[in-house]
């Protein structure tokens, strides 16, 4: 599996509440088909994505502060300290190594 299990998870449910959301808004049929494609089209775009990050897996190893695949090719990271967008273990701008990554 190339998606990120968390990641999956959390629009899993996060399409979960926008459907329960489409069905108070909507009137039945609307609402009912609104949140089936939700449910199709978010799985199809995380793999899109999943597959361009070619191998995107261990992203998460970020947390423990330069991982392993921390450094892969395309992974961007967020400084926590300045905001400065970047790649690699350290913000160039601050040296901060705290950063978050950024899909
Ligand atoms: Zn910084």
């Amino acid at each position: 599996m190339l998606i990120n299990y968390k990641t999956y998870l959390i629009f899993l449910f996060g399409s979960l509440a926008v459907s329960i959301g489409l069905q108070m808004l909507l009137p039945w049929p609307f609402g009912l088909i609104a949140a089936l494609a939700i449910f199709i089209v978010f799985p199809l775009f995380l793999r899109n994505r999943a597959l361009k990050r070619m191998g995107g897996m261990g992203t998460d190893a970020g947390s423990g502060g330069g991982g392993f695949f921390g450094q892969g090719q395309g992974v961007k990271y967020i400084c926590l300290a300045c905001n400065n967008r970047f790649k690699g273990g350290i913000c160039p701008r601050c040296g901060s190594k705290m950063k978050r990554a950024d899909f």
